[in-house]
């Protein structure tokens, strides 16, 4: 999906200033862009009462990007020991953070302890024996099985590896309950990048439906759902994007009916992270070689490393050239530097014909790009730059270096000798 019409009007009359000053390849974000989403977000939900975001830190783990995240009112959703030491960094405490872990282990938990706690989500019954000290706060991320379908990224719920079973959700509170907790909460994740918004409203339905099941048996009330995240974003120029008005009226209708029927209603908590990143980055990327054999390649100055979805999904990601638009167009590759074959970030796609030192910009990279980068073949992951509200370019994250790859490797000698 092009870019929104303000972030392009912003950015594309800069770029050659910005690749002057800063050099390519980057991703760059749209301040302005994420802070009107979340304030949509929190506009759209807040006729179901109390309402929160936890943005999900895995989209997009910057501090730049957190404190903006804060300063909105949201907290966050981490799911490892350094997303959540992100999360306190920029001052976030308590119940602003959801720590959804899975396999969890001992030091998860001991972190997730720290600096006032968190709210702890457990994923499996078997953790309620193993937190060092039960909270008296408890969540459970629920997996309902075959009871709802799945989506296309992250599968049937009954072959997830997440969640406590619908057999045992009931069991697992009644645990958490007879060690000390005293309030609670229920979560799932089912969907990722799901454009059908009535998906949502059925999560949030089977969830209150739970919610009503738990206080019959064990007379406890949720005080939050949580829906998780997974909405999605269209990424091709065809897809519709998804109706956030209509999930908001259907579930706050949901939410009211609940509170009417039983004379409370829990908070409404989402975790979501592509939806409010997500189309508000880009990468860019400068041609270095164009080659002609069976097909016509565009070789760029990044690869896969900095952005995996297109060689690990097959995902489509809109490429615009500014500048080029008035040419004559080709059907092209455009590819990385890294030696494996699905290094591409364009398989036979319609492009402006391109030359050396044409800038690319790869679109929606705002969430699972950097993030997801990796440093197989030796590649470096780029820097991050931040468009300000007040119009300004801030670098948030400077590229790896040389330095950074050898900082694990050793070449000194450190060797257990073989047993005599
Ligand atoms: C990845 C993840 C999210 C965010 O997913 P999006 O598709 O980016 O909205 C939220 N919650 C959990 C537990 C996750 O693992």
């Amino acid at each position: 999906m092009p870019i929104t019409d303000s972030f392009k009007a912003r950015l594309y009359p800069q770029l050659e200033r910005i690749t002057s000053h800063f050099g390519t390849p980057f991703h760059i974000y749209d301040a302005s862009g994420i802070r009107a989403t979340g304030e949509q977000v929190k506009e759209t939900f807040s006729p179901a009462g109390t309402f929160r975001e936890y943005f999900a830190v895995k989209a997009l783990p910057n501090p730049a990007i957190l404190k903006l995240m804060h300063s909105m009112g949201f907290g966050f959703d981490c799911s490892s020991v350094p997303e959540l030491m992100l999360a306190r960094r920029i001052g976030a405490r308590g119940e602003e953070i959801m720590y959804t872990s899975n396999n969890t282990s001992q030091e998860d938990f001991l972190v997730a302890a720290d600096e006032g706690g968190c709210i702890l989500n457990l994923d499996d019954i078997s953790l309620v024996a193993k937190v060092p000290v039960m909270p008296e706060l408890i969540c459970f991320r629920y997996n309902p099985g075959n009871r709802r379908s799945g989506n296309a990224i992250i599968g049937k719920p009954e072959e997830a590896k997440y969640g406590v079973s619908h057999e045992q959700i009931v069991d697992a509170y009644r645990q958490a309950q007879q060690r000390g907790a005293r309030r609670f909460g229920l979560h799932t994740m089912l969907a990722s990048n799901e454009l059908d918004y009535s998906y949502m409203v059925q999560t949030a339905a089977m969830l209150l439906e739970m919610c009503r099941q738990l206080e019959l048996e064990l007379n406890i009330r949720m005080e939050f759902i949580n829906i998780g995240g997974g909405l999605g974003i269209p990424y091709t120029p065809e897809a519709r994007p998804l109706d956030l008005a209509a999930m908001g009226r259907e579930i706050s209708r949901l939410m009211q009916d609940f509170r009417a029927n039983y004379g409370y209603s829990p908070a409404l908590y989402m975790e979501s992270g592509r939806f409010m990143t997500g189309p508000h980055g880009v990468l860019v990327t400068r041609v270095i070689n164009r080659k002609e054999i069976y097909r016509t390649y565009v070789g760029v100055d990044s690869c896969m490393s900095s952005l995996m979805r297109p060689g690990m999904y097959g995902a489509y990601h809109h490429i615009e050239a500014p500048g080029a638009e008035d040419r004559a167009e080709e059907v092209v590759d455009v590819v990385g530097s890294l030696c494996e074959n699905n290094d591409k970030f364009a398989i036979q796609r319609t492009l402006p014909k391109l030359v050396e030192d044409d800038l690319l910009v790869i679109q929606d990279t705002g969430a699972h790009g950097q993030a997801m980068g990796f440093n197989y073949n030796g590649k470096l992951r780029p820097q991050e730059l931040l468009m300000r509200e007040d119009g300004s370019v801030e670098r948030i994250r400077r590229a790896e270096t040389i330095e950074d790859y050898f900082a694990t490797l050793h070449f000194e000698e450190n060797i257990l000798a073989a047993e005599k």
